[in-house]
């Protein structure tokens, strides 16, 4: 796991840091953060620098704990996440997370759980994880990651410290992942991704503009010539959420050129096709 945080993060870290030194962070973190922010880099931090038997402020890199971390086989790490995308953290992760909570360090140290994907957790596994945060083992510390706090228990939520990670403003995101791809970004990247600036850069990488660029095409000319709908439905099948994300923002833009305005667009840089569409949706 990555333990490098992000500049956007410094601020957080901070004051996570001040509590670690006074031995005063609570022992459930819930870190509010979108996916594509680099959250897992900041708990991985976190994490490392809760197992560090060095110091306790910033992992040290040299000490066996640190070296085990960075090999990814820390003893004393336990994730739990949904078994693949789109599915549930089911209970029996839960409970397995629960059972390491109480069991004692390996390397005579904390224990760190981290979950990713909290708001994942169907009902039975979070009344399965209240139990251990009601009555937290000692020398346990547990993450939860989550991009939907309203989605979580109120109960669970209530018995961990909140935390809502800062993002970039969208033109210091453009220009970080420009300088992290050597290629100029435009700025709808951003914004398709609301700021999170490492889901930009994944999207660029994985050939997501050309698939967005497709779509946006072949839904305009079905709006404009009502052709092509079998077109627009096999390309949303091939960018599955995604795709539904880029039209209903397309939508809305459209819609918002409509009403003679032009904040929030997301789909900055195609002003005469919004335009068009805003026309041919009228
Ligand atoms: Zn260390």
């Amino acid at each position: 796991m990555l333990a490098d945080i992000y500049p956007w993060q410094m601020n957080i870290w901070q004051q996570w840091q001040v509590l670690l030194q006074q031995d005063r962070l609570h022992h459930a973190i819930l870190l509010a953060a979108p996916e594509g922010s680099g959250r897992i880099a900041l708990a991985g931090r976190l994490a490392k620098t809760v197992l560090c038997r060095t110091s306790n402020e910033e992992p040290c890199h040299q000490c066996h704990s640190c070296k085990l971390f960075d090999a990814g086989n820390h003893p004393d790490l336990h994730q739990a996440r949904p078994e693949s995308e789109g599915k549930q953290i089911s209970v029996d992760a839960v409970r397995q997370a629960n059972h390491y909570a109480w069991e004692t360090s390996q390397l005579g140290g904390k224990r760190v759980i981290l979950i990713d994907g909290a708001e994942l957790m169907g009902e039975a596994a979070a009344n399965a994880l209240l139990k251990t945060l009601e009555e937290p083992p000692s020398s346990c510390q547990f993450i939860l990651l989550t991009a939907a706090i309203d989605h979580l228990l109120p109960t669970v939520v209530s018995r961990c410290n909140k935390w809502k990670a800062e993002l970039p403003d969208e033109n210091v995101a453009k220009r970080w992942v420009e300088s992290a791809l050597f290629e100029s970004v435009p700025l709808q990247t951003i914004r398709l991704h609301r700021g999170a600036p490492l889901a930009a850069k994944a999207f660029i990488e994985n050939g997501g503009t050309a698939k967005h660029a497709k779509l946006v095409e072949a839904f305009c000319t079905f709006v404009e010539k009502k052709q092509g709908l079998f077109t627009v439905s096999e390309l949303l099948v091939k960018s599955e959420r995604s795709g539904l994300n880029w039209i209903s923002f397309l939508l809305l833009d459209a819609m918002k050129i409509q009403q003679g305005s032009d904040t929030g667009i997301v789909h900055s840089d195609m002003g005469d096709l919004l335009r068009l569409l805003a026309t041919n949706l009228a």
